[in-house]
């Protein structure tokens, strides 16, 4: 549907798609695969349930109340309903685009607005502004006050969120965007030529693990571009309902990137991949068919791009540790990548390789859903957290920077041994 054609009782402004509600034969087979539904038991609170709300709104059955409001953030946007739904029914994708129309019926007033704007707006469009404002997060660590708050329990004193976010924050090194040359040549026998597309997160606090990813890609055979001027993928916007920016900036990415003569455009970020997958439908409107096809085509997870080119095993020194996988709901979900992974994870010498109970059930982060839903977050991860401990692993892989933040949270929370690595620091380890 166009984004600015009137549905029912939704706001003529980025309206779901009155097919998309439609689909849905009430069947069920979602139920078992939604986390929230399992939490609450609640129907409204399921993807059919979800979907039943939407479609009355569009019918002019229901207004928009503050309980589908309510629902269109509680939803995780995992995905797994969509992976399990027979009639393609994406209940994640509708709550997202009502998360837009909840901006709309129930706007953020004074402070909250304008942090809101400048955040989404200002700070994530710019990676300059962005990068500039962790300078005092990383101040923040290098002089101690981390340590000192830590070890005072003052945090403990405010709001929950802020503990846990606090928590969650990794060794921060500088933003690796700025360090990365344009162009990186491949090592020994170029195999081809990729775009790198470097999330906002893994450039600020996972700097040195897309640093691997660049290596392994090198290493790999292929030469690595990386256009400084890449903005955030819009992921943020979408999961905060601000389409118009979402779009803007998906034009900015999808211009800069067709520019290259490149083979395909990696991303270690699984949910930028999804995010930039999507900006097929995003920016539909604008009429570029041929060219956003093109670049649907192009983009790649890492690991589904070297699945596909075939790994270099060759020179691979045994990693001789016990691993299991954990995967992102916008890798597996989202992209369809599932077993691309795992093939890559076996392939390395050494590897025994354990398989995740549940791998595939979302570990409660789902971008700001973790801070926003503590508790609710807490269970998810709870039961991730058992399934790890019961393969007897020493290493958790992923590949997405919000599982990774959550997952690595919630294992020292809980007093458990294994560390959690990209997909690309495991491949890195076998790297010479
Ligand atoms: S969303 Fe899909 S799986 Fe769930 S009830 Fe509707 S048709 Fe069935
Ligand atoms: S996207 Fe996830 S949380 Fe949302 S309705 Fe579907 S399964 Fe449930």
């Amino acid at each position: 549907m166009s984004p600015t054609e009137k549905l029912g009782n939704f706001t003529a402004h980025d309206a779901p798609d009155y097919c998309d509600v439609l689909q849905c034969m009430r069947c069920g087979f979602c139920l078992p695969t939604c986390p929230t539904f399992a939490l609450t038991g609640r129907e409204r609170s399921s993807p059919r349930g979800r979907v039943a709300l939407a479609r009355a709104v569009a019918e002019q059955k229901l207004e928009f109340t503050e309980a589908v409001k309510e629902e269109a953030f509680f939803c995780l946007d995992c995905r797994a309903c969509t992976t399990a739904c027979p009639s393609g029914v994406r209940a994640g994708e509708v709550m997202e685009i009502c998360r837009s129309q909840a901006h709309q019926f129930f706007p953020l007033k004074h402070v909250g607005k304008s942090f809101r704007e400048f955040v989404l707006q200002k700070m994530l469009p710019s990676p300059d502004l962005l990068e500039h404002s962790m300078l005092p997060a990383r101040l923040y660590q290098k002089l101690g006050i981390q340590w000192l708050l830590r070890h005072s329990h003052l945090l403990k004193l405010g709001p929950e969120w802020v503990d846990k976010a606090e928590g969650m924050m990794p060794e921060l090194h500088p933003p690796l965007r700025p360090q990365l040359a344009d162009s990186i040549p491949a090592v020994g026998e170029q195999r081809g030529r990729v775009g790198f597309f470097l999330g906002c997160i893994m450039t600020l606090m996972y700097a040195e693990v897309s640093r691997q990813t660049v290596r392994v890609l090198t290493q790999q055979g292929f030469e690595v571009l990386t256009p400084k001027a890449q903005k955030c993928c819009g992921a943020p916007h979408l999961t905060e309902g601000d389409r118009d920016t979402a779009r803007r900036i998906a034009q900015h990415n999808l211009d800069l990137f067709m520019a290259l003569d490149v083979d395909a455009i990696v991303t270690d970020c699984a949910g930028c991949g999804a995010a930039l997958k999507e900006y097929e439908e995003l920016l539909e409107e604008t009429g570029s068919h041929d060219k956003l096809a093109a670049f649907r085509g192009k983009v790649k997870d890492v690991s589904e791009f070297l699945a596909e080119q075939g790994l270099r095993t060759e020179g691979l020194k045994p990693v001789n540790k016990i691993v299991t996988y954990h995967e992102p709901c916008h890798l597996c979900h989202a992209q369809g990548v599932s077993k691309q992974p795992r093939d890559l994870i076996k392939a390395i010498p050494g590897i025994d390789y354990r398989e995740l109970n549940e791998a595939s059930w979302c570990c409660g982060s789902a971008a700001t859903f973790s801070l926003k839903y503590t508790d609710e977050s807490q269970q998810i991860l709870d039961r991730k957290l058992q399934n790890v401990q019961s393969t007897g692993a020493e290493l958790l892989v992923t590949a997405n920077p919000g599982c990774h933040l959550q997952l690595a949270w919630g294992l020292k929370r809980a007093g458990l041994s294994q560390k959690v690595v990209h997909i690309t620091e495991l491949l890195g380890m076998a790297i010479d």
